[in-house]
């Protein structure tokens, strides 16, 4: 009820006890009292009213920390977002608790990247509640979504796609490039991996099913992408609650002008690191790449995090003797032994990165901290 409504509503009311009772004739020191009582009684039920409308604030559910982090700025002042994932967890194949079910039957609205990178998410959403709103970021237009990456050395895939403009990165993925992008995926890879699925989704092997439409699911490491996400999810967040709609648009304003100022900062902090090859444990940083123009040289693990083959570390020892590559970065999800396999005999440095930030608290402050001690551990490994 608007609360406009509720207060004349309720001034109606009052007059009308005060007319119709016997206090319109009894003294005006008693008519006072009770007026007075009335006023503190309507004030009594203004301030209850106001606490419900803070506490029916939309209920959000969000699959990632960034994201949360995202949604948790757009909404400040208003309520707080829920993050579906533990913060040490890899959303590549994961088992929902059943405290995460319930949020998610209790959401007003969920945003999540999509079914790419969480697939898991993807069938649970039938115990999301009738009329929740489901905001998939990878269907946002106006960002960037880069192709999935499947080989284990990047510039092997550059050649084989050079004839569809596939890495004229940097802003100039125009809607017809990407267009081709999608339209060369559904016709490659849909009919196979569809296939594959089903097989892997009997036996558990969840991490496969992501990939599924080709897309790299990482958008979040660009920042351009979470600029075009904030504006989106205040507009979401006006439709379910108008009534905080101008606090929602203020909050993504300002988050806006400080992710801009991010993205100016990192470049600046990486543009003297931006040629010097890198190896990564998995193919996570393309976005990041690309909108910093790093020289990543290759992955251990594709994009969906799956055990890589021996032919696929194979190609990657070669391409290590071949190039003058300085670091390979681990990451907290995953066992190093891998890298250290790889690091045998190479002179390789190591150094962690986490696309997850799990060493950070959740929050408002999570994303620029995460996107920072990105850009820093990859500095300080480079230079
Ligand atoms: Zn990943």
């Amino acid at each position: 009820m608007p609360q406009e409504n509720f207060d004349t509503g309720l001034l109606w009311y009052i007059i009308a006890i005060i007319k119709s009772s016997q206090c319109y004739s009894i003294t005006k020191v008693s008519l006072l009292v009770v007026t007075k009582l009335l006023c503190t009684l309507s004030v009594a039920f203004v301030a209850n009213w106001s606490v419900a409308a803070r506490a029916d604030a939309p209920k959000v559910v969000t699959d990632i920390a960034p994201i949360h982090s995202l949604v948790a700025q757009v909404m400040q002042g208003v309520g707080e977002p829920q993050a579906l994932l533990p913060r040490n967890a890899s959303p590549h194949g994961y088992a929902m608790r059943p405290s995460e079910t319930r949020a998610l039957q209790s959401a007003d609205l969920v945003v999540w990247v999509g079914p790419v990178l969480t697939p898991w998410l993807d069938r649970a959403r039938d115990t999301v509640a009738d009329g929740a709103v489901n905001f998939v970021l990878l269907d946002v237009p106006g960002i960037t979504v880069l192709p999935g990456r499947e080989l284990a050395v990047f510039a092997d895939e550059h050649d084989e796609h050079d004839e569809h403009d596939e890495h004229d990165e940097h802003d100039e993925h125009d809607e017809h490039d990407e267009h081709d992008e999608h339209d060369e995926h559904d016709e490659h890879d849909e009919h196979d991996e569809h296939a594959e699925h089903d097989n892997h989704d009997e036996h558990g092997h969840d991490a496969h099913d992501h990939g599924a439409d080709g897309q790299d699911p990482h958008a979040w490491l660009d920042p351009s992408n979470a600029r075009v996400w904030v504006a989106a999810i205040a507009g979401e967040l006006a439709k379910l609650d108008p009534e905080n709609a101008a606090v929602y648009a203020a909050n993504a304003s300002q988050t806006d002008a400080r992710l801009a100022q991010l993205q100016t900062d990192l470049d600046t902090q990486l543009t003297p690191v931006r040629a010097v090859p890198f190896l990564v444990y998995h193919d996570a940083y393309q976005y990041f790449e690309s909108r910093f123009s790093l020289a990543a040289l290759g992955a251990i693990s594709t994009s969906d995090a799956s055990r890589p083959s021996p032919a696929r570390l194979s190609e990657l020892r070669a391409a290590l003797k071949a190039e003058a590559v300085r670091c390979v970065f681990s990451e907290p999800q995953f066992s190093n032994a891998l890298i250290t396999a790889l690091q045998d005999g190479a002179d390789l440095e190591s150094a962690t990165l986490d696309p997850l930030g799990s060493h950070l608290e959740p929050g408002p402050e999570f994303y620029a901290g995460l996107m920072r001690s990105l850009a820093a551990e990859v500095f300080d490994c480079l230079n």
